[in-house]
């Protein structure tokens, strides 16, 4: 068999990070999806990339040290969430978190040195709530900023796309880079759920106006629906964006059985995206994709919905791709503020 070109990154070590009770950001969401990793062959197919722990300074590039400070603080305070109230700190978070963040580094760094085309971090605690100086959402450390910025910094990229397909608002990325050009962030959300923010109004600010394209979609919108937007968007911004390296903040918890939103996407439209996804990586920066975990929280469904995304991965991608018509969905786009800097 040829050297694999999907690469993987999961570590027992990311599920330190839990609380004696119950959380729905908790390490069983990953547990049996470890296992199922070797069973079913994935680490065969995949190069397993050992993680590492991201260094402070490349967490410094995204977040405040006061933040870390607290941080810190709250860890060894006798109460888990005296920080917030549903972003739990333990003594291994901080370790944990920086593990997540250098994990997909990790995987960055061997696409850049192209010891593989794309990858997928299986990473938690998540990271895309995450912003400067706060932590929110089940999310400590920013992996996909971490990553964007390690790009920047170490590579001289100029032009990284963050596309976001989680049931929520990356409020945390979207902060991060909301002035700069450098970095495009997509995001396509349930409208009215945490953290309330995302409207198709906050476009960017400064050097960043026109790259912060937010469309917050109802709930009940489905596979159709979903695959309309991210296929014009998609087209749309890969073509006259030309980014360098697209990162996805991959969350599942848009599924159809996860109790947390009520957007309704099934286990096979992940497969769907992320082969759409490696299309246009395929198209306009040569293969490059990493897929970052965020959200998810029905096990049953998450572990399907990763392999799914990780088949897509392994296929050869498509020539082409098929966008279904979408009433409701193309009503959003028709006088979306994304469209006085792109065009449709
Ligand atoms: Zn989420």
């Amino acid at each position: 068999m040829s050297d694999p070109r999907t690469g993987i990154v999961f570590d027992q070590r990311y599920l330190h990070h839990c609380i004696p009770g119950h959380s729905l950001e908790n390490p069983a969401r990953l547990q049996s999806l470890y296992l199922t990793l070797s069973l079913a062959g994935y680490t065969d197919r995949c190069k397993v990339v050992p993680a590492r722990q991201a260094d402070m300074e490349d967490i410094l590039a995204v977040h405040s040290s006061f933040y870390l400070e607290q941080v810190r603080e709250h860890a060894v305070t006798s109460d888990p969430y005296s920080y917030d109230k549903d972003t739990y700190l333990m003594e291994d978070t901080l370790v944990t978190a920086m593990l997540a963040a250098g994990g997909c580094m990790a995987l960055a760094d061997e696409i850049m040195a192209r010891d593989i085309d794309q990858g997928f971090a299986l990473v938690r605690p998540p990271g895309h709530h995450a912003g400067i100086g706060r932590g929110m959402g089940f999310c400590v450390l920013n992996n996909a900023a971490v990553t964007a910025e390690h790009l920047r910094r170490k590579h001289g990229l100029n032009r990284i796309l963050i596309v976001d397909f989680d049931a929520h608002h990356g409020n945390g990325t979207q902060e991060i880079f909301y002035d700069t050009h450098e970095v495009m962030f997509l995001s396509v959300h349930q409208q009215d759920i945490f953290p309330f923010s995302g409207q198709a109004n906050q476009t960017g600010e400064g050097k960043g106006d026109g790259y912060t394209i937010n469309v917050p979609v109802y709930s009940q919108f489905g596979d159709n629906e979903y695959t309309y937007l991210f296929g014009h968007l998609l087209q749309t911004l890969c073509t006259q964006y030309l980014p360098q390296i697209i990162l996805v903040s991959a969350g599942y918890d848009a599924h159809e059985d996860d109790s947390i939103s009520q957007t309704c996407l099934t286990t096979q439209w992940y497969k769907e995206i992320t082969m759409m996804l490696a299309f246009y990586a395929k198209n306009v920066c040569d293969k490059r994709l990493l897929m970052i975990l965020e959200g998810g929280y029905n096990p049953d469904r998450l572990e399907p919905c990763v392999l799914t995304s990780l088949d897509g991965l392994l296929e050869k991608p498509p020539e082409q791709v098929e966008i279904p018509q979408a009433p409701r969905a193309e009503r959003l786009l028709q006088d979306h503020p994304f469209r006085q800097f792109w065009t449709l």
